[in-house]
Order: C-alpha cells, then structure tokens, then sequence
C-alpha cells in the first residue's frame, strides 16, 4: 500500500444526491449531514490529523450521532464500528471518519473534501499508534471510497489487499473472504482461486463458530462448488428470513438465478433492494445490478419489472463509463437482458447483438463468467425466437467459456439441461423451436457466428495495442491477446468448414406463405450487423398480401446471401453512405420479383455470369457457395436470378419466382402445403 494520494477525477463523481426533502426524512442521513457540516467547518480539506476531530466535544457528539441514528446506513456502521473494536483498537475514530465520508460522497456531493479526508484516515492509520485498526479503515477507504472515485479495478485491488491485512476475529475474517472473491471475482479470477482461498480462510475460522459473516462465506462457498463440481454437491443457501445483511440476500440471489429458481431469485432481490445503502461496496452492488437485470428479465408479465430492469441497466451503464473494463461487459448483459425481455418479435438480433458484444467485451476484459453468461443469454434468445441454426453454436461457446472459466459443474449442469428430450420444452418453446426452419440456417450461421469471433478479434487487437503502448510494454499480456486472435481465427475456420457442411443440406418442405413478412425477418435479423457496418437499408415491400408457395427457409436462404454479399461488398466504400435497398415488386400475373442492389464497386460485366459458379470467389476468404447454392434454389422453384449493374454504382440482384413455385429442391413427405 504505497499510495498515499487520490487524484480525483470530477468525471467520476458520483451521482446527484436524491432530493434533500428525501434525506431530511432519513434520521441517520440528517446525523450524518450534521456531523459532515462540523467536519468540513473543522477546516477540511487541510486536515493532518484525524484523530484530533475527536478533541472537538460537538464534533464527536456529532459522529456518535450520526451512527447511532436510524437503522441503515446507521447500523451498519456501527456495526462496523463494534467489529473494529472488538478486533483490538482503541480508538474508531478514523474508521467512523472514513465511513462517514463515503455517506457524504454519495449523498452530499462531499467529492474532492470527502476523497481527502478519507484519504488523510488511509494515512494516518498506517502510522504504528493505529496499526490495530489499519485493516478496517484501509479497507473502508478502498471499498467504499477508493471504488467510488478511482479506477475500479485498481480500487477493487487494494481492497483486496487491505482485506488480506485486517486480522481479527473469525466474523471478520470471514467477512473479508466474502468482499475479497467478490472483488476478485469482478476482475475475472479464474473460479478455482477463488474457491480455493474461500475454503483456505473458512478452515481457518474455528469449527462451530457460526455468524452472519461466516453463514455468508459458506454460501459463497457452497455456490462456488456447485459451479466447479455440478449437482454432486447441491445447496440451499440459508438466509434468516429477517437477515439485516445486504450480502447474505446478494448471495442467495446469485445462487437461486444460477439454478434458475426465477421465485426465489425474485424474493432475495427483492429484500436485497431493501438494504441496498450508500456505503454498499461497489464490487456488491455490480453484482447485484447484474443478477437484478438478469432475474427481472426471466418474469413475464409482473407489473413494474420493466422499469425496474431498465434501472438495474442503467445503474451499470453509469458504472461503466467510469470503469469499462470491469462493469462494461455487465452492462452490454444488462442491455441484451432488456432487449431480450422486450423482444416479443419473431426474431429478436438487438438482444443477441447485445449478448455478441457483451461476451467479447468480457472476453477482452478476462471475466469469462460473465461471458458464459452472455453466451447462455444468447442461447436463451435462439431457443425463445427459434433460431435453431445459430442455438448450437452459441451453446457451444457457452460451455467453452464456463470451462475456461474452470465452471465444470456448470457445463455438465447445462449439458443436462440441454440435451432435455424436446418433450420437456413448454408449448411457446416448442412453437418457436418448430419455426427454427423459417429461416435460413447458412445466413443465421454466417451472421451470427463468424460476426463473434471477428468481433473478438477486433477487441483482443485493441488490448495488445493498448499493451504494447504503455510506457513499459506488457508483453505478455500483448502475448496472450495475439493468443487469443489466434484462437478466434481458427474458430472462424471452423464455422466457415461447417458452413460449407450445411450448403451440401437437403430440401426443405413447402407451404404457402406472405412472401413480404418472410423478406421482412431477413431483413430484421440482418438489420444490427448492418448497423455496425455503418450501412443504411432502404426496404419497399410492395406485395403485402401476395401469398406464394415455395419453400420458405430456402427463399430467406438466397435473401441472406444476397444481403450478406451486399454488405461485404460495401466494406470498402468510404467516399459516400453505404445504402443497400431490398424490393418485393409483382412481376407479372404469376410472377413476383425480389430485388437487393447495393451501390457497392459493382461487378464487371465479364464476371456477371462466373459469380454463380461454384467456389467462384473474389474474396480472400470467401467460401464461394453462397451464389451458386441461390442459383440451384431459385432454378428448382422455376424462377431465375440474375445480375446487373445498378446506376450510378453497384451490384443489382433479381430474383424472379412464380407465385406457385415447381417444387422445392426435392419433394418432401412432410409438405405443410394445405392450400
Ligand atoms: P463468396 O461471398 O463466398 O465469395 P458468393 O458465391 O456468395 O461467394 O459470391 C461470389 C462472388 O461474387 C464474390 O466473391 C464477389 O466477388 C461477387 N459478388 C457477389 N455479390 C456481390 C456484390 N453485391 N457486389 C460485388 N460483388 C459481388
């Protein structure tokens, strides 16, 4: 603990006090404003001496007060207090002093005073006189200052440390255990540490020493193991129904989520926003932000649990403009939570686009439990839209990241869960899941899929940047970055090989169904990476009640491509708004016309006719199928595709089909065609 000065950065000041109406109404807020005005009359911030306040007879009068009043934050604080004093020091002024400064950041707009106070108790505590409380107000300062306005990450580390310093009785140690892996487990700790030291401290505390503090850490223990060892080892987290501890109810939450028990997850977040108060460690309250946005999002139908997800959110959001590397990625989950929950669309690419980048920001970021998690959201999106054709994948990576994580019992858990005979999915499941084949699985696979590792890529590249700029270049960790591209290049290899494996596929059946809605979802599930490819899509659906009779998976199939070329086709366009325009036009009596032109570079003429040729491909590397299979399906519904040029720019494709197409690809027993 070397450092002795803060520098405050008044862009992450903490937010807006609630109205003063609202704390005057508070006993314990008015004691702590009271005694903070006597504070900063005391002449802050040039104080050097903190335990002289204590001299000052109003001014103590005024401490005591202030954490005596009311129950939260008062008894916690006071709490906190007894615990130092019990642990040996004489005097808990310094402590009281620091806890009493981070009510004022929160509430008072205390800020730049309230950071040097604090900062001035972190001081003077290290001076030997006070070596019996160093522990306590080294690691109040770090967990309830320090995280509010430095770094997180490097608060979050120090508080770990002034944890691992403060000895003292059992309660506190366990205590500590508890807020060091929840610290530890925001910055990406791999999960076998952290069960290791949680057990390590927990055979430490004498056997029958039961308290709120050590029921806590074997909780955390206990959740910790499930993830590590699977059902072997089930529990039920025991938490005092009157449970005062903000942290035996986070932990209970966490706990019930992971096994998906939605009431039970609902009941503890529900009595954990009881206790929620302004000296709540940041490394708790993320967390619960997190759980909180991800419960809400799994009820249907509970008034008010919209806006309560949106505030989880948001919460997060403003948490992660001060500290993107670790409440980023919990952030970008929170949103694909939201959208997720209000997606009641056929399909739904704002939530899995969300869930894409949450996962490669975690990812970038080293916390790969929160991109299990977004992998899993991910999943959990394709199963309720029925996106079939990305679901394995995402699956997939799920069970990866927990591995990596070292999460064994969470992937045994989930591939249980998951190879559930199709019997065990609800009716809506089984419905969506049924629709899996409306659309097209080889876009879906290359959309999705492919667009993840690339992302990645892109993310672990500005890591190994930012290593290689610093003063001193971090080469390993530039090393592991340049790994880790590594790994997302092959994966994009192997999507692509198992792409060429799905274009080999067999027919698919036919039905009659609105030709316009069916281009309309391509469209929509093509919309988010359109816009992060800074392209714009005009579409003119001009055939809203034209029914036609085709396969419908295999028409999306040949849309998909021609969005996809379309869209890399306009990569390189930097000289005027990339536009791509989808049209539905009749065609004649029995005819419809689909049209997708890009202003893209265009194809030369001489290429017109070898671009439908198989393995024909421009690209470094492109697969060289996707215009050759739109060829073989168009032709095997009776109609033709061809290309143009379009004016003044660009690549026009025209898909003309009869309204009663010959046949799909082969006749298929299961016809869904009634008509
Ligand atoms: P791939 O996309 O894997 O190369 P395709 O069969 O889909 O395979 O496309 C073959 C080639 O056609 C592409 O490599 C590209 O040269 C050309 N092409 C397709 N669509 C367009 C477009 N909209 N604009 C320019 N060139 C295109």
């Amino acid at each position: 603990m070397n450092r002795t000065t803060v520098p405050y950065d008044p862009a992450c000041a903490p937010p807006a006090p609630p109205d003063a109406g609202a704390a005057a109404s508070e006993p314990h807020i008015a004691a702590c404003r009271r005694a903070w005005q006597l504070l900063c009359d005391a002449g802050m911030p040039t104080l050097t001496d903190a335990p002289q306040l204590a001299a000052d007879p109003a001014l103590a009068a005024a401490l005591q007060d202030a954490f005596n009043a009311g129950r939260l934050p008062g008894a916690l604080i006071e709490t906190e207090i007894r615990r130092a004093l019990l642990d040996g020091p004489r005097d808990a002024t310094l402590l009281a002093t620091v806890l009493l400064a981070a009510v004022a950041l929160d509430r008072f707009h205390g800020g730049r005073r309230a950071m040097l106070l604090a900062e001035t108790c972190a001081v003077r505590a290290r001076h030997d006189d006070a070596r019996a409380v160093a522990g306590a107000v080294l690691r109040a300062h770090a967990t309830l200052v320090l995280s509010r306005c430095a770094p997180l990450r490097e608060a979050a580390l120090l508080q770990a440390e002034a944890c691992r310093l403060e000895a003292g009785r059992p309660d506190t140690v366990a205590r500590n255990a508890v807020l060091w892996t929840g610290v530890r487990l925001l910055c990406g700790a791999p999960l076998a540490e952290l069960l290791h030291y949680a057990e390590a401290v927990r055979q430490s505390v004498p056997f029958g020493n039961v308290s709120v503090a050590t029921s806590q850490l074997d909780s955390r223990i206990a959740m910790f193991r499930a993830l590590a060892d699977g059902p072997r080892t089930p529990f039920v987290p025991t938490v005092p129904a009157d449970a005062m501890q903000f942290g035996c109810w986070l932990g209970c939450l966490q706990a019930t989520w992971l096994r998906g028990e939605t009431g039970a997850a609902r009941a503890a977040l529900a009595a954990a926003r009881q206790l929620v108060t302004p000296v709540t460690p940041p490394c708790e309250l993320l967390t619960y932000h997190l759980f909180g946005a991800l419960t809400l999002a799994r009820l249907e139908n509970v008034p008010g649990a919209t806006a309560a997800l949106r505030a989880h959110r948001r919460a997060l959001q403003a948490w992660a403009r001060r500290a993107p590397d670790v409440a980023g990625a919990m952030a970008l989950l929170a949103l694909a939570a939201e959208r997720d929950a209000a997606g009641a669309r056929a399909s739904n690419p704002g939530a899995l686009a969300a869930c894409e980048r949450a996962a490669a920001q975690a990812q970038a970021a080293g916390q790969a439990w929160i991109a299990a998690l977004a992998w899993e959201g991910a999943a959990g999106v394709c199963v309720r839209h029925g996106l079939a054709g990305a679901l394995p994948g995402y699956r997939k990576l799920a069970l990866d990241a927990w591995r990596d994580w070292g999460a064994h019992g969470r992937v045994r858990d989930l591939m249980q869960a998951w190879d559930a005979p199709p019997g065990t999915l609800d009716h809506d499941q089984q419905t969506r899941a049924a629709r899996a084949g409306t659309v097209g699985e080889l876009g879906i696979t290359i959309a999705h899929e492919v667009n993840q590792p690339l992302a990645a890529i892109l993310l672990h590249a500005a890591a190994a940047r930012r290593w290689l700029r610093r003063g001193q270049p971090d080469m390993t960790r530039a090393l592991e970055a340049l790994e880790q591209i590594t790994a997302c290049g092959r994966q994009a290899g192997d999507i692509v090989r198992s792409v060429r494996g799905l274009a080999r596929r067999e027919g698919e059946a036919t039905s009659m169904f609105a030709l316009d809605t069916a281009v309309a979802e391509v469209a929509q599930l093509l919309r988010a990476l359109m816009v992060r490819q800074n392209v714009q899509l005009e579409t003119r659906l001009l055939l809203p009640e034209r029914q036609i009779h085709a396969s419908r998976a295999q028409i999306q199939q040949v849309l998909i491509n021609l969005l996809l070329n379309a869209i890399e086709a306009l990569a390189g366009v930097s000289d005027r708004p990339r536009r791509i325009v989808l049209e539905s036009v009749p065609a004649g009596p029995a005819l419809v016309e689909l049209r997708v032109r890009d202003n893209g570079p265009g194809i030369a003429p001489a290429d017109r006719e070898r671009i439908f040729d198989a393995l024909y491909s421009t690209k470094p590397h492109g697969t060289g199928v996707g215009l050759s299979i739109s060829r073989a399906i168009v032709e095997a519904h009776g109609g033709r595709i061809e290309c143009t040029a379009a004016e003044p720019h660009g690549a026009l494709f025209r898909v003309v089909l009869p309204v009663r197409s010959a046949a799909a690809l082969k006749p298929s027993t299961e016809s869904r065609d009634h008509a």
